[in-house]
């Protein structure tokens, strides 16, 4: 028999030495590892509750989701849900596990959309509803709409919607910009599949376990973004802007391809880490 504290030491180690994770992140997952098989538990209780021992219908819930995680499977998958922008979003193997790093996204469109306006604003490639969900809320007079190819994905996001209780949110299916029909749009956001076929990390850690039509988009992983910088400006009112979250080496192709498509005031933005992580262009007239 082991004591809660006990539970969580041991399982932070052994994340430690098979994941090799900081440790600081393997003593959060213990502990939202256990959270999710002990109903009542904050992190508050689980400290207040150290001494106490686990019912052994406990235990074997909480060796079950260890073991998934030595394994390798994404803690927000086995937890079933991931903080992005302060919010606490639902998520499945259907989408793509929000990254802080996307947070640069979303402060880029909303610096563009103004509070008190009725800006229309399109999410595409939404997957969990993230990046469309933050701006909503954080903007409750624009009225986005959010698309995605993948209905489990939409699913999902109408899950994370209804928690969220977000009312100025529309989702569509729709492969990219196919399924609109002849809206226009003040400001375009996405962050869509940007790493080549090829590369070796699609291999490695949580992108094993990720949707691959999130993730990966051609030889130079830039067809998803070469596409939608083509056919935006259709889709943009005068003065709109195109926003896209891109892989860390693709800042210079994402601006000569928005320069090319006639947008102009083109930038680059920086993420958390410093790297420019999405690119920006106003379409003209
Ligand atoms: N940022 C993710 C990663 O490199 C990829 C997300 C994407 O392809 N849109 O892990």
């Amino acid at each position: 028999m082991k004591q809660i504290s006990q539970y969580l030491a041991d399982a932070q180690q052994q994340l430690l030495q098979v994941l090799a994770l900081p440790a600081s992140t393997a003593r959060i997952e213990a502990q939202l590892l256990l959270r999710a098989v002990l109903p009542m538990a904050t992190r508050a209780w689980l400290i207040a509750h150290g001494n106490e021992y686990l019912d052994a219908e406990y235990q074997a819930a909480f060796e079950v989701l260890l073991k998934r995680r030595l394994e390798g499977e994404p803690i927000a998958y086995i937890v079933g849900v991931r903080d992005f922008y302060g919010l606490q979003f639902k998520v499945s193997p259907a989408v793509l596990i929000p990254r802080a790093d996307t947070e640069t996204l979303v402060e880029a469109a909303l610096a563009k959309i103004p509070i008190e306006k009725p800006y229309k604003v399109l999410d595409m490639g939404t997957g969990s509803g993230a990046i469309a969900i933050s701006i909503a809320l954080l903007r409750p007079q624009a009225q986005v709409m959010a698309l995605d190819t993948s209905l489990t994905a939409l699913q999902i996001a109408g899950e994370n919607k209804q928690n969220l209780a977000v009312k100025n949110l529309t989702l569509l299916q729709s492969d990219w910009f196919s399924g609109l029909n002849g809206e226009k749009f003040d400001v375009i956001v996405s962050n869509p599949p940007y790493i080549s076929v090829q590369d070796i990390h699609l291999t490695q850690g949580d992108l094993r376990f990720e949707p691959l039509q999130a993730l990966a988009s051609g030889k130079d992983g830039l067809d998803s973004i070469r596409h939608i910088i083509t056919e935006a400006p259709q889709h943009l009112n005068a003065q709109g802007w195109l926003m896209l979250e891109h892989g860390y080496d693709q800042s210079a192709q994402a601006q000569q391809l928005l320069s090319a498509a006639g947008f102009v005031e083109v930038v680059s933005l920086p993420d958390l880490a410093r790297i420019l992580r999405v690119t920006a262009g106003k379409r003209q007239g």
